[in-house]
């Protein structure tokens, strides 16, 4: 390894460490990501290193446009693989409207002055309205306008969630919301949809990147093949009383509890999704485990065309 980059891996991991993530730590998270993403085990120390070098300086801007802000604290929200600290503290963050201590000019002066600037990762949380643009300002201007002119300036965009992905829940009102690759021409966007984004895809995603300089192996929809390439009646633990015909049809029965969710509005056959082989929650849960049907938001289709979403797809025409 050359001197100039041993003293960027050193400087990465002793920043890591200042932020309690330990080398350790960052190599586990650089293993799983290596795992999930198919690769040779033995590239994690090698991805762990590159990575950690390219952490402490490369910048990201991320904006916001139709949404709720469930991403951005999903992402808050999560205790482990640390994703706060790896995105929040160790990424250089030069624009999130909601987290960021700067209002006002000064924001978006960071904003511009980061965009002049050039390559950054570029994260988007929320749809785009096209239908009338005044639906979305941001500063005074059409947030369409701005955000392609960001996204004209980045090495990458990285759409979480549903919205930011294909319109989400706004896609079904009257703002002709859609999603990032609908209003880019010639940009790299990876998508990373369900609804909020799941952080783990997001951290594995960007040490993916930031590790092989490439973007992972993506599906048609724009999904990392890598978190979406199974549906979740794969693997999900009501798989069998599915198999033996067993379908809950009471809510409050005790005895059917854990039963097939299907009548109860489940789109879990058709919705590709790693939710039901890494939970959520740093593993504590996911949607079926909670008892509630999956409403399939890692799909394009989502929310508009899988609505209502808890009916019994026969009453449903
Ligand atoms: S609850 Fe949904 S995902 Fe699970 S087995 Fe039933 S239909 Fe499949
Ligand atoms: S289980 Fe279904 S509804 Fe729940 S987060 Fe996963 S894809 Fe979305």
């Amino acid at each position: 390894m050359k001197k100039e980059q041993k003293i960027l891996v050193e400087n990465g991991y002793e920043r890591l460490e200042k932020k309690g993530v330990s080398r350790r730590d960052f190599l586990k998270l650089c293993t799983l990501s290596c795992i999930a993403f198919g690769l040779d085990l033995s590239f994690a120390p090698k991805m762990a290193e590159i990575a950690a070098a390219n952490l402490t300086k490369k910048p990201l801007i991320w904006m916001q446009g139709q949404g709720c802000t469930g991403c951005s604290s999903s992402l808050l929200s999560s205790v482990n693989p640390g994703s706060e600290e790896i995105l929040l503290d160790l990424l250089s963050v030069r624009f999130h409207p909601t987290i960021m201590a700067a209002a006002g000019d000064q924001a978006v002066g960071c904003l511009e002055e980061s965009i002049e600037k050039g390559n950054y990762l570029l994260v988007l949380e929320g749809s785009i309205p096209t239908a009338d643009p005044r639906f979305c300002m941001v500063e005074g201007r059409p947030f369409l306008e701005q955000f392609r002119k960001a996204a004209s300036k980045a090495e990458v965009v990285i759409a979480v969630g549903s919205c930011a992905s294909y319109g989400g829940i706004p896609r079904a009102g009257l703002t002709g919301a859609v999603g990032a690759r609908d209003v880019l021409n010639g940009v790299r966007v990876v998508n990373l949809p369900s609804c909020p984004v799941k952080p783990d895809r997001l951290v594995g995603t960007l040490l993916y990147y930031l590790g092989n300089n490439e973007l992972p192996r993506l599906d048609q929809h724009g999904r990392p093949v890598a978190y979406y390439r199974y549906t979740l009646h794969d693997s999900c633990y009501r798989r069998l009383h599915y198999e033996r015909g067993e379908f809950l049809s009471h809510w409050n029965d005790p005895e059917t509890t854990d039963w097939c969710l299907y009548y109860k509005g489940c789109k879990g056959k058709n919705t590709f999704t790693n939710c039901s082989s890494y939970w959520w929650n740093d593993g504590v849960n996911y949607c079926g485990f909670a008892g509630s049907p999956c409403s399939g938001c890692s799909q394009p289709e989502f929310y508009e065309e899988l609505s209502p979403l808890f009916a019994n797809p026969k009453e449903v025409k």
